[in-house]
């Protein structure tokens, strides 16, 4: 049934609600708000940092170079984005692709908490550092807690937090991107599944493209 035929759920009508947010100062570089894809009632989600460049030209999270490497990643899992629920800590671009600032996501974070206890995820895989330091309320950084899952409480729920290095970082240095594959091959113990046979990737090798100039990690 068309969505317009049908009542929406309440995570589109809460999606149609971020929409129009001006909670912080993004609000007025943005070309829209970001909200987040995927399959809302996914066991696994992703939260990474920030909408970039693409995803904010888009409307979706993940889909320039690190959401390609993101997708490939799914692939020797056996999933793929429409399995799985994926969203950022910001829904709105920072300018240049800067660092989210303090306020920007103390702004930001209700709309990430509420997002996960309409989707009751069982893992929740934290994307780098802001994610990882968000959900898990704790300052320890990325380096030190990937790989390692951690239960948080979220919004009365818990969820198991998965911490993993940020793609987007993993395209640049080929020893974090096999720490990351590494981690990854553990998600499906972690959501208590078998393993799946890897599907061949489908993508073709990763080229880092700059889409434009070069700020912050320059990735997104
Ligand atoms: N794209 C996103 O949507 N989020 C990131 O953190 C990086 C790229």
């Amino acid at each position: 049934m068309a969505a317009a035929e049908r009542q929406l759920t309440e995570l589109e009508a809460f999606g149609l609600h971020v929409a129009g947010c001006t909670r912080c100062r993004l609000a007025q570089g943005r070309t829209q708000v970001v909200f987040g894809a995927g399959d809302p009632n996914a066991d696994l989600m992703f939260v990474g940092e920030a909408p970039g460049f693409h995803e904010d030209k888009q409307g979706y999270p993940f889909v320039g170079q690190a959401g390609k490497l993101l997708e490939k990643l799914l692939a020797g899992i056996g999933l793929d984005r429409d399995s799985v629920y994926i969203a950022n800590v910001l829904k709105c671009r920072p300018p240049g692709n800067r660092d989210p600032s303090a306020d920007e996501i103390e702004a930001c974070e209700g709309h990430l908490f509420r997002q996960i206890e309409l989707i009751r995820p069982q893992v929740v895989a934290t994307l780098g550092n802001f994610a990882t330091k968000l959900l898990s309320g704790k300052p320890a950084g990325i380096t030190r807690v990937h790989g390692a899952e951690q239960d948080v409480s979220v919004g009365g729920n818990s969820v198991l937090l998965y911490p993993l290095y940020h793609p987007a970082a993993a395209l640049y240095t080929p020893a974090m991107l096999k720490v990351l594959e590494e981690d990854f091959a553990r998600l499906p113990e972690i959501l208590g599944r078998p393993a799946t046979e890897p599907v061949p990737a489908a993508s073709p090798e990763l080229t880092p493209v700059a889409a434009e100039p070069a700020v912050q990690l320059g990735l997104f």
